[in-house]
C-alpha cells in the first residue's frame, strides 16, 4: 500500500503541528511521498506565510524596503527551527532568498519559498528525503502541466526513495525558473504525485475531519460524510462546500485513486473517503439516500415566457446568445411549456440586469420578460436517490411544511441531484429542512 500525504499549511503552522506531522508520518512506512503547504495561520488574526511572501514581493515591485516584512518570515521558520532543534542552515537559505530579491526576481519564486522551506525543515525533522518539486512537476510555457515529463521525473526520481517530502504549489518551466499554481495548489502537487506514482491513497490532511452532510454554520451538529464519490463532490463542491483545490480532483479522478480528508488535529477519526463512482456498490448505497446538501445565495433568475412559444424554432438559442456576446456563464435553464428560466449569480449580471431584461425582449419578440434578485439554490445530492420513487415529494413536502415558497427546480438527468430555487431569506430554514427530513 502506497499513499501520498498531503499536509496543509494549518497542520505545518507552528513546532506544535510539525510534531504532529511527525507522529503520523514517522512510523507509517505507507505514507511514502510527504506534499507540504507553507506554514499557515496559529491563530485567527495571524498571518500565512505565503500572504506574506506576496506581501514581500510587492514592496520590491513598488521599490519599498522588504526587510521588515520578509523579517516575519524568517523569524516563524528559525522559531520551528529552534523549537524543534533541526539542523538546517536558514541563514543560509534567507542569503540567498534576500540575493534574489535584490535582483528583482519573479513574484513565482519568491512565494514558493514557503513551501520549499517547509518541505527542508520538515525533510530534516523527518530525517528523510527532501526532493524538490522544481525537479519533478513540469510547465509548458502555455501554463498547461507537462504531463508526460512530469509523470517521467516523478516515477524516476522518487522512485528511488522510501519516504520523501516534496513542497507543494510549484513546479518548474522548461528554462529551470519557477511556477506556482494558483493558490491553494498543494492540493493538485500531491493529486499529479498520486496519480504518477500509482498510489493507492492520497491522504489530504486539513484541519476538518473531512466533510460534513451540511453547513455546520446552519445545521446544528451535522453527520460526517464517511464516503463521498467524485461525481457526488463535484455537484457539492460546485454548489459551494469546498475543501479541496478544484483542479485536484482530477488526476486522482482520471486514475480512480480515492482521496481520504484527514484531520490532523484529530488522526484516529477516520474522515471522508472521496471513492471512484463506479465503487459505490450496493452496500454504499444503501446507507446513503443523500450524501450532502450545499447551497448558495444570491442568484438572478432571468423569466420569459411567450404565447406558443413551444412552437418556436431557436428561441432558447437566441435568449442564450445575450449572455454569450456578453460573455457571462449560465447556471441553469429550467423551463415550462411557454417559458424558460435563465439562472445565474447575481453577481455576474450586477450592472447590466436591466440591459439584458431589454436585449431578451428584442431578441426573443416579447413583452413578457422579468428578472428576479436574491434567490438562493440548494442542491441535495446523492446517488441513491437516481430511479427512487418519493425522494423528490419527501423534499417538497419538507419544504412546504416549513412554509418554503419554491422558485425553481431542476434536476439533471443523472437524478443523482435535485436543485431548488427559493428566496435568500428561507436559505437556512430551507437547508435545515431538507437535514431534518433525511438525516435527522
Ligand atoms: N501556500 C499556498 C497558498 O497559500 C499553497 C497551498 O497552501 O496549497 O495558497
Amino acid at each position: 500500500m502506497i499513499k501520498v500525504a498531503k499536509f496543509g499549511g494549518t497542520s505545518l503552522a507552528d513546532s506544535q503541528q510539525f510534531k504532529k506531522v511527525h507522529s503520523i508520518v514517522k512510523n507509517s512506512d505507507e505514507r511514502k511521498y510527504i506534499v507540504v503547504s507553507a506554514p499557515g495561520k496559529r491563530f485567527t488574526d495571524d498571518n500565512k506565510i505565503t500572504d506574506l511572501l506576496y506581501l514581500t514581493h510587492a514592496h520590491v515591485r513598488y521599490s519599498v524596503p522588504y526587510g521588515s516584512v520578509l523579517k516575519i518570515v524568517e523569524d516563524r521558520f528559525k522559531l520551528i527551527k529552534e523549537e524543534l532543534n533541526l539542523k538546517i542552515d536558514l541563514d543560509y537559505e534567507f542569503k540567498i532568498i534576500r540575493e534574489e530579491l535584490d535582483n528583482k526576481c519573479d513574484e513565482d519564486y519568491i512565494v514558493s519559498r514557503g513551501e520549499y522551506l517547509s518541505a527542508k525543515l520538515m525533510a530534516d525533522y523527518l530525517d528523510c528525503d527532501f526532493v524538490d518539486a522544481k525537479d519533478l512537476i513540469f510547465f509548458n510555457y502555455d501554463c498547461s502541466v507537462d504531463e508526460e515529463k512530469t509523470r517521467e521525473k516523478i516515477t524516476e526520481i522518487l522512485g528511488k526513495s522510501s519516504k520523501a517530502i516534496v513542497p507543494g504549489f510549484y513546479g518548474s518551466y522548461p528554462d529551470g525558473s519557477i511556477k506556482t499554481f494558483s493558490r491553494g495548489g498543494s492540493d493538485i502537487t500531491g493529486a499529479i504525485i498520486s496519480s504518477a506514482i500509482g498510489a493507492d491513497m492520497y491522504e489530504n490532511w486539513t484541519d476538518v475531519s473531512g466533510f460534513l452532510i451540511a453547513d455546520p454554520r446552519i445545521v446544528d451538529n451535522p453527520k460526517q460524510i464517511e464516503k463521498i464519490t467524485y461525481e457526488e463532490l463535484r455537484e457539492l463542491s460546485y454548489m459551494g462546500a469546498s475543501v479541496l483545490h478544484d483542479e485536484a480532483i482530477f488526476p486522482v479522478r482520471q486514475a480512480g485513486i480515492p482521496i481520504n480528508i484527514k484531520n490532523t488535529n484529530e488522526p484516529e477519526n477516520p474522515g471522508t473517503v472521496i471513492i471512484r463512482d463506479d465503487q459505490a456498490n450496493e452496500e454504499y448505497a444503501k446507507e446513503h439516500i443523500i450524501t450532502g446538501i450545499a447551497g448558495k445565495k444570491n442568484f438572478s433568475f432571468f423569466y420569459v415566457h411567450k404565447e406558443h412559444m413551444a412552437n418556436e424554432v431557436g428561441i432558447l438559442k437566441k435568449a442564450l446568445q445575450v449572455f454569450e456576446n456578453r460573455g457571462i456563464s449560465i447556471d441553469h435553464v429550467p423551463s415550462g411549456i411557454d417559458s424558460f428560466t435563465i439562472v445565474l449569480p447575481s453577481e455576474s449580471v450586477d450592472k447590466v440586469s436591466h440591459e439584458i431584461v431589454e436585449e431578451l425582449k428584442i431578441k426573443c419578440r416579447t413583452e413578457n420578460v422579468q428578472v428576479y434578485k436574491n434567490l438562493s439554490l440548494i442542491a441535495t445530492v446523492g446517488i441513491r436517490m437516481a430511479y427512487q420513487p418519493g425522494i423528490s415529494a419527501k423534499l417538497f413536502t419538507a419544504l412546504g411544511n416549513s412554509d418554503i415558497n419554491i422558485r425553481m427546480i431542476d434536476q439533471g438527468s443523472s437524478e443523482i441531484n435535485i436543485i431548488v430555487g427559493v428566496e435568500d431569506k428561507d436559505f437556512e430554514d430551507a437547508i435545515r429542512a431538507i437535514y431534518n427530513a433525511f438525516v435527522k
